[in-house]
């Protein structure tokens, strides 16, 4: 993969303007303050997260669920993912928060499991994998980053800890719902969620420093690379000349773009359009 060594651009953190549009409709779940909640003590010493994102309420395993992320972090570790911040993240949000209580007990394997209107939530080591590529040659935080499909919201608070703001937008209502119910108490307030198409990206937003997508089509949509900002990076799976679908990396520079295809995945589909 092409990597100039070059630091990639940040850019403001907000937005000059509250997103607004009638496309697409504005979050209300927008968390606040990163919930100020207790660091647990690793069973063995790991990637240790600035806080441990999870909300007031108790809920979901019953037990301390830090040593059994640890374990999720150390194995990711292994499969060759290295960026501190990324695995700080990992360690901090609550995967287990994110799937229903039947599949807690596997929230923390790494596999992706259903979330409900044929959607998964993406496997841990998939989302580390996008995310250090997405933070590849960038010291400190990411700027601002569009993701598309929310889902039921875990990677886009595993976003939040690396970026300074994240919008994520998802076609289906129920979906969006989900993860605004998921996200409430965790206070993040550099999360925005969106109900909308996003094969059209979110011009409200852009450029982003960072594209990422959790769904799969035949073409990475033009209007991602439009709002990419030049010195900005999207990440997406998408299928390649051979058939298959693979991770897709794209760099924009001031000249054009340079894509970069890697590993097999298996995302569900791109779709166009909200349901
Ligand atoms: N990141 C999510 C993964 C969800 S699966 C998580 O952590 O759980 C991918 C999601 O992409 C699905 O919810 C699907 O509905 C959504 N999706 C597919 N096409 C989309 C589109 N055009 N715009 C927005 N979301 C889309």
């Amino acid at each position: 993969m092409k990597d100039d060594g070059k630091a990639r651009p940040t850019f403001p953190a907000r937005l000059p303007v509250a997103p607004r549009s009638v496309a697409v409709r504005a979050p209300q779940a927008r968390v606040s303050q990163p919930a100020r909640a207790l660091v647990q003590p690793l069973a063995r010493p790991a990637v240790k997260p600035a806080v441990v994102l999870r909300p007031t309420a108790p809920g979901g395993l019953g037990m301390d669920s830090s040593a059994v992320r640890a374990a999720m972090v150390r194995k990711i570790q292994a499969q060759g993912v290295s960026h501190a911040g990324v695995l700080a993240a990992l360690q901090a949000v609550e995967r287990h928060r994110f799937v229903d209580s039947a599949l807690v007990n596997q929230a923390y394997e790494d596999t992706s499991l259903p979330i409900g209107l044929g959607q998964t939530i993406s496997k841990p080591g998939v989302v580390a994998r996008m995310i250090e590529l997405l933070c590849a040659g960038h010291g400190g935080k990411l700027g601002r980053v569009l993701e598309i499909g929310t889902g039921c919201g875990y990677q886009a608070a595993v976003l939040a800890q690396v970026a300074h703001e994240v919008y994520s937008i998802e076609r289906l209502r129920g979906l969006h719902e989900k993860a605004r119910e998921n996200l409430r108490a965790f206070r993040v307030s550099n999360l925005h969620l969106l109900f909308g198409d996003g094969m059209l990206g979110y011009p409200r937003g852009a450029p982003y420093a960072a594209i990422i997508a959790a769904a799969g089509g035949n073409d990475i949509p033009q209007a991602w690379i439009d709002q990419l900002a030049v010195g900005g990076r999207l990440v997406a799976p998408a299928v390649t000349a051979a058939g298959k679908q693979n991770l897709v990396v794209v760099d924009k520079t001031a000249t054009g773009t340079v894509r970069t295809e890697l590993e097999a995945v298996f995302f569900v589909p791109l779709k166009s359009g909200i349901a």
